[in-house]
C-alpha cells in the first residue's frame, strides 16, 4: 500500500545529508563574534557601537570558556517536549542556575575597562549593586522584551549574560533528538524568536538556510521558500540597501545582508549571506547593517524580533 509522506518524513529523509540542528559551540561562536564585529567596524558609521559590543562579546568568550559545562535534559523530558511539539527547555521557565553569577562576572569584567563610555558607568555600577530578586525580575523582563524606560540601557549587559548561559545549556543537548515545534519559527532548544537567518557554507550545512536564535544560538533549518516569522511560502521577497538606493533589483543578489519581507504578515527579517562573504554571522551582521533596518522602517514592514545586543526603546502605545 502506498503511504502520503507527511512534512516531518520529508524532513526525516533529509536529514541523512544534512542537520536540520546545528547547537552552539560556545568557545568559537563568542570568538567569531567579536572578531566579525571587529571587522565590520572598520570605517562603519557605527564603528564605537560596534567596538563596544566586540568588547562584550570578548567578555562572553572568556565567561563560556570558565562556565561549568551543563546537562543534556533527560531522555523522557526531551519526548515529552517532541510530542507536544515544545522546545526543550523554554526561556520562560526557571532561569538556569548560574546567570547571576555570569552576569556579576561580567559586569565586573566591563567595569574594570578604562575604555569603556563614561556613560554606560551608572548602569553597570547599579547592576552590580542589585541582589539576586532584583536580578532575576530584570532577566524575566529582558526576556519578555518588557523592560521599563530606566532599564532600557541595562539590557544589552543582561541578555549578554543570559546568551552565554543559555548557549552553554543548549550545546550540552542531542542535536539527533530536537523537537519539532509549533510554530516552526521559534528556536528548538529555548523557545526564542531567530535574531537573523543565515545562509551556510562548507560542510554538511552549506547550502541551506537556518534561523539563528538570538539567545541561545541555536540555528534550526527552514527553507528559504517560507517566511521566517509566520512560514507562509506566498509572499516572501528580498529588499537590499543597494537596491533601494539606486533602483537596480539585479544587485540584490550579491549583497551579504537583506532583508526577507513578507506579504502574508508585513515583517522583515535578514538573511546573511556566507556565500558573499564566508565570515558573515548573523548576530554581527544584523547589528551592523542598522540603516537596513532604517530604509525598512519607511517601508510597510516592521522588524519580526529584535537583536539582544542593541536595546531600543519601544515606542509607546496609542
Ligand atoms: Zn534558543
Ligand atoms: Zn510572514
Amino acid at each position: 500500500m502506498q503511504r502520503i509522506l507527511q512534512p516531518g518524513d520529508i524532513e526525516a529523509l533529509d536529514r541523512v545529508s544534512f542537520p536540520r540542528v546545528r547547537l552552539p559551540q560556545p568557545a568559537l561562536l563568542f570568538q567569531e563574534r567579536a572578531a566579525r564585529m571587529r571587522q565590520l567596524a572598520e570605517g562603519h558609521p557605527i564603528a564605537d557601537y560596534l567596538r563596544f559590543a566586540a568588547r562584550l562579546v570578548e567578555a562572553q568568550q572568556r565567561l563560556a570558556a570558565q562556565a561549568p559545562a551543563a546537562e543534556a535534559l533527560p531522555a523522557d523530558a526531551v519526548q515529552r517536549a517532541s510530542a507536544n511539539g515544545m522546545p526543550l527547555m523554554p526561556a520562560s521557565d526557571a532561569l538556569p542556575a548560574g546567570w547571576r553569577a555570569t552576569l556579576r562576572a561580567l559586569v565586573a569584567d566591563v567595569q574594570a575597562d578604562p575604555a569603556v563610555p563614561a556613560v554606560l558607568r551608572p548602569v553597570l555600577d547599579r547592576l552590580a549593586a542589585h541582589d539576586d530578586d532584583a536580578l532575576d525580575a530584570l532577566a524575566r523582563q529582558a526576556l519578555a522584551d518588557n523592560l521599563g524606560r530606566e532599564d532600557i540601557a541595562a539590557a544589552t549587559l543582561v541578555m549578554a549574560a543570559l546568551q552565554v548561559v543559555f548557549a552553554a545549556r543548549a550545546a550540552a543537548q542531542d542535536e539527533r533528538s530536537m523537537p519539532y515545534t509549533e510554530p516552526a519559527t521559534v528556536c528548538p532548544v529555548c523557545g526564542s524568536a531567530p535574531v537573523a537567518s543565515v545562509l551556510r557554507i562548507g560542510g554538511e550545512a552549506g547550502g541551506h538556510r537556518y534561523l539563528h536564535c538570538g539567545l541561545c544560538a541555536t540555528e534550526w533549518h527552514m527553507v528559504r521558500v517560507k517566511c521566517s516569522h509566520c512560514e507562509s511560502t506566498q509572499g516572501v521577497r528580498y529588499q537590499g540597501v543597494e537596491e533601494a538606493e539606486a533602483g537596480d533589483a539585479a544587485k540584490v543578489k550579491d549583497q551579504v545582508v537583506l532583508a526577507e519581507t513578507c506579504t502574508q504578515c508585513h515583517t522583515y527579517r535578514k538573511i546573511v549571506n556566507q556565500e558573499q562573504d564566508p565570515y558573515a554571522e548573523p548576530l554581527a551582521d544584523d547589528l551592523a547593517s542598522l540603516t537596513l533596518d532604517l530604509l525598512m522602517g519607511e517601508t510597510a514592514f516592521s522588524r519580526a524580533s529584535g537583536n539582544p545586543l542593541l536595546a531600543i526603546e519601544k515606542p509607546l502605545a496609542v
